[in-house]
């Protein structure tokens, strides 16, 4: 048998990653499903704080009882029949790694794969999701409020910013009429959205039925 030499030393393999590639691809997939690989660790290095320790203690206590699935055993806890349930279920025994101290509730990706990712910006999610919004209330006949009316970047006619917001103590009687003023409007607001979106739902059913049964039917839902 031939003799055999084997080197079991540092080795180091520096490649650069040239964008638009397919290796770029490859690379950016792998870091970013790596990403924050373990929540517990950041600040737990060599002196761990005793702090820090306890609350990523706590925090895993908490999470041993949350549900982390449709299959998971802590649905138990609230009446609720897992999905896929099976005989010697137990709540707080669930296997999923959610409930392991060194993930703290996220489990498997941390990112959604780079071939679903959008490439939209969080702000622009932001405005996709608000358009949902407004078409749904104008589809039952409500004005959909403006919520950043008095947002910091709200810009004046000259350009510059229409609102500066600075800490104030306010006198507590005005304090708390803006209070359940902003409450009462928000819930308003929630009220509105929750009838906007029963007659959507109840206009897609009947769509869904004209089309299964090619028949008119009536739609009891309409607008106020
Ligand atoms: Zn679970």
């Amino acid at each position: 048998m031939a003799p055999y030499d084997s080197n079991c030393g540092t080795q180091t393999d520096i490649k650069g990653i040239v964008a638009g590639t397919p290796d770029a691809d490859r690379a950016v997939r792998y870091l970013v499903k790596y990403l924050n690989k373990s929540i517990a660790e950041p600040f737990a290095d060599d002196d761990a704080d005793a702090a820090y320790e306890a609350h990523i203690d706590r925090l895993h206590c908490e999470l041993r009882w949350l549900p982390c699935s449709e299959q998971c055993s802590n649905w138990l806890r609230y009446g609720v029949q897992p999905a896929g349930a099976a005989e010697g279920m137990v709540p707080g025994s669930c296997p999923k790694k959610h409930h392991d101290r060194e993930h703290l509730g996220l489990g498997g990706r941390r990112c959604l794969v780079s071939r679903k990712w959008t490439g939209k910006t969080l702000k622009r999610h932001k405005a996709d999701r608000a358009q949902v919004v407004k078409e749904a209330l104008l589809n039952y006949g409500y004005v959909a409020p403006e919520i950043e009316r008095l947002s910091a970047e709200v810009l004046a006619d000259d350009g510059k910013p229409r609102y500066l917001w600075t800490p104030k103590q306010a006198n507590p009687a005005t304090y708390s009429r803006i209070i359940m003023r902003g409450i009462q409007e928000k819930r308003l607001w929630i009220s509105q959205y929750s009838e906007a979106k029963t007659f959507q739902a109840a206009v897609e059913r009947q769509a869904r039925s004209e089309l299964k049964t090619n028949a008119p039917v009536i739609n009891s839902a309409t607008p106020p």
